[in-house]
């Protein structure tokens, strides 16, 4: 059964809808890592789906500081700025829908799903070494994770730890354990605007990660519509 990999979505709905139309077809079910709202102007079309289309979705640090399950203190001003703004907005059902939502890791058939790392659902998996210490964590063959907005992940073999980068198609190796990461739809930040997704089918052990061109242009302008941080809109067009 072919998975939808979905990650940091952040409110934004043209990017969320060209995925939709790239993927038709390639799925059967839908998981979500979290990071479902904040910084785009779009938090209940994009609450809305997952809550309608997600066998399993579990939350990221923005959805918890968009719904005041956390307190945005010590997160950057243009991340707060857009948390108060989504938190004003979200209709009662999403919010509470989003405040609902379980920390991984989640066990999905046999593997995890983790916004940020196996260890600390805020954590950045940004380094090998980082990697290297949430090790002795890692429970399944393959755990997907999200929160850093870089679509890749690693390949963890005896000898070593691997990025995994610039891979269409990954197929899946018995005698490694691997951490992926589908990329932002909503905001990518590997230097490649294009909204990024994966889908995952166990039975062939495979991984495909997808990247789909989008209306960013319609996307920016309703941030910048909206009041939101002017920051919010550009990085959009630069993928950062
Ligand atoms: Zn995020």
């Amino acid at each position: 059964m072919p998975y939808l990999i979905l990650s940091d979505l952040h409110s934004n709905r043209e990017a969320l809808e060209a995925v939709m139309e790239d993927a038709q077809g390639r799925y059967d079910r839908v998981l979500c890592l979290g990071d479902i709202v904040g910084y785009g102007a779009d938090p209940n079309f994009t609450a809305e789906w997952v809550r309608e289309h997600a066998t399993e979705a579990i939350r990221g640090n923005h959805d918890k500081m968009c719904t005041g399950v956390e307190s945005p203190e010590g997160h950057n001003q243009a991340a707060r700025t857009a948390a108060e703004w989504t938190r004003a907005r979200l209709t009662e059902a999403n919010a509470a829908y989003l405040a609902s939502l379980p920390r991984g890791p989640l066990r999905v058939e046999d593997f995890d799903l983790v916004h940020g790392s196996p260890l600390d659902e805020d954590e950045y998996l940004i380094h090998a070494g980082d990697v290297a210490l949430t090790l002795e964590a890692l429970d399944a063959q393959v755990t997907f994770f999200g929160h850093t907005h870089i679509q890749g992940g690693f390949l963890l073999a005896r000898r070593g730890i691997r990025r995994i980068a610039g891979e269409r198609v990954l197929e899946l190796e018995p005698d490694y354990m691997y951490l992926i990461n589908p990329g932002s739809v909503g905001q990518p930040r590997d230097a490649n605007p294009r909204a990024a997704y994966a889908i995952y089918t166990p039975e062939n052990r495979r991984v495909e990660y997808r990247r789909v061109r989008y209306d960013i242009p319609s996307a920016a302008q309703k941030i910048l519509d909206a009041g939101l941080p002017p920051i919010l809109a550009g990085r959009l067009y630069e993928g950062t």
